[in-house]
């Protein structure tokens, strides 16, 4: 299986980036106004030539969350519904992201 690309600043192996680098900030997002994975939304932020557009609720079956340690690909539904952790492998995910999921998946 071939991992996607991701995009952003300072991006290492596991998908972390300048912004969100602890051990725990191991998900890629794959944006959907652009369908390119990025690290985090201030990545797309500094390198995109547009603003981010979340994801509608209705989309929650498109595989649009990277898990930096296993490089599976989860849906939206499947990341909302276990974001603490990954549902292939394991991997804790940062419980802080949870502040931030409006800014990639719409509720609308
Ligand atoms: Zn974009
Ligand atoms: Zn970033
Ligand atoms: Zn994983």
């Amino acid at each position: 299986m071939t991992a996607p690309d991701v995009r952003g600043i300072g991006v290492d192996a596991a998908t972390r980036c300048a912004h969100y680098a602890s051990a725990l900030d191991v998900v890629a997002i794959k944006m959907s106004c652009c369908a390119t994975y990025f690290a985090c939304k201030d990545c797309h932020d500094a390198l995109a030539d547009h603003s981010v557009r979340p994801w509608p609720r209705e989309q929650r079956s498109e595989r649009a969350v990277l898990c930096g340690t296993c490089r599976s690909e989860l849906t939206i539904a499947q990341y909302l519904a276990s974001s603490e952790r990954c549902p292939a492998c394991g991997a804790a995910f940062n419980p802080g992201c949870r502040a931030h999921h409006h800014d990639y998946f719409s509720d609308d």
